[in-house]
């Protein structure tokens, strides 16, 4: 290469842009649902499934506490919040990995797992982290419709299973439907997965379900070392700001978590109101018996006007609203509560404040006169 081109060669490269993956291309950008809406008559946020009650005062105490020190950096092992779940939960402490938020650790599943030339299958539609965590991986998103009843396919998500799958999640129950999984068929279809595929069990909304015969995903995982349970406190313990989950697995997935896990990622803040929420679990858990009593009104009083409505386990409802998705968005925001609609497809209601329920009730109601 002669000096001249040599130079201009160089010239071109300081010209680009950073070369950035080929994969990102095709990562969907994450959509918060949308806040309540500022200015106008009194207005409720439905959108993203959040606690609707405010922090415990015990739990407000302990984050207050752990403000003064946020000079320092955090325990990087989150040595008293893993103690503490090992002993709510029965499991030794090295099945244990927490992270910043579930999402945070299925990424870090992903990344454990999965890269260019693998595949990933989930639900569709299913929590619309999966695709974008898959995709940045560079790994295939393998996506599997639910059924007619909003269910999960199992048997055409064991039937989509080859030799380059590495992960499947389970998203259970299902966000954004609310269908749960009966144990039976759970385990009929992790009976089909080979040990080398890694199975999810994404149950954000675990302390939400009342049908009994949907399993606990932490009594599942111990005889099957490739079960990982993924649970949040950002959901029924109210500490969605914080960005705090946990992960149940054996070794050595549980080991992968604490190497791709972003070294002080979990906030002193959110360790310690993890701990105190496990602490005031009966007061929290009352909270959570009333969003499960306002479900099932609301569900009562949708099927009531014509609905067709889920069986809802989690915190929130779906109607499957097809081509009117953002006209009924619309309808509810202008009456004062913001719903996260999937265009074409349904909107996802959040249980919140009984007023804002009875909001949501009565758009829906005003909806259905006009269809
Ligand atoms: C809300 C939610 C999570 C929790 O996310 P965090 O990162 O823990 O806040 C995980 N999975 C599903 C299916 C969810 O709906």
């Amino acid at each position: 290469m002669s000096e001249k081109t040599e130079h201009e060669s160089q010239d071109n490269r300081s010209a680009g842009t950073p070369r950035l993956r080929a994969a990102l291309e095709s990562v969907p950008s994450y959509k918060p649902g949308r806040p309540a809406a500022a200015g106008g008559p009194v207005s409720y946020k439905l959108s993203s499934n959040e606690n609707p009650y405010p922090p415990l005062p015990g739990v407000l105490e302990s984050v207050t506490e752990a403000a003064a020190s946020f000079n320092r950096y955090p325990d990087l092992a989150c040595s008293a919040l893993l103690a503490e779940l090992a002993e709510r939960f029965d499991v030794p402490v090295s099945h244990l990995a927490s992270g910043t938020g579930s999402v945070g650790i299925a990424q870090q599943l992903i990344q454990s797992t999965a890269g260019p030339g693998d595949e990933v299958i989930y639900a569709w539609r299913s929590f619309e982290a999966y695709p974008i965590i898959t995709r940045i991986s560079g790994a295939t998103a393998v996506e599997v419709p639910l059924t007619a009843a909003e269910e999960h396919d199992l048997d055409a998500m064991a039937d989509a299973i080859t030799e380059r799958t590495r992960l499947i999640f389970v998203c259970n129950p299902n966000n954004p439907t609310g269908v749960a999984i009966p144990r039976e068929e759970l385990e009929r279809f992790l009976d089909r997965v080979p040990a080398d595929v890694l199975v999810v069990l994404d149950e954000a909304y675990r302390e939400f379900v009342r049908d009994e015969r949907v399993a606990d995903g932490i009594d599942i995982y111990r005889d099957r070392p490739n079960v990982c349970v993924l649970r949040t406190f950002s959901k029924a313990y109210g500490l969605a700001g914080l960005r705090v989950g946990f992960a149940v697995a054996h070794e050595p997935v549980a080991a992968a978590l604490r190497k791709t896990a972003v070294p002080f990622g979990v906030s002193q803040l959110a360790q310690d109101a993890a701990v105190a929420s496990l602490r005031s679990e009966a007061a929290l858990l009352e909270r959570v018996g009333a969003l499960v009593e306002e479900r099932t009104r609301v569900g009562r009083e949708l099927r009531a006007q014509g609905w067709t409505v889920p069986e809802s386990q989690a915190n929130f409802v779906w109607l499957r609203l097809g081509e009117r998705t953002s006209a009924f968005a619309e309808a509810a925001e202008a009456a004062g509560v913001t719903v996260r609609g999937f265009a074409g497809e349904g909107v996802r209601v959040s249980i919140g404040e009984t007023a804002a329920n009875d909001i949501f009730v009565q758009v829906a109601a005003g909806f259905r006169k006009e269809m």
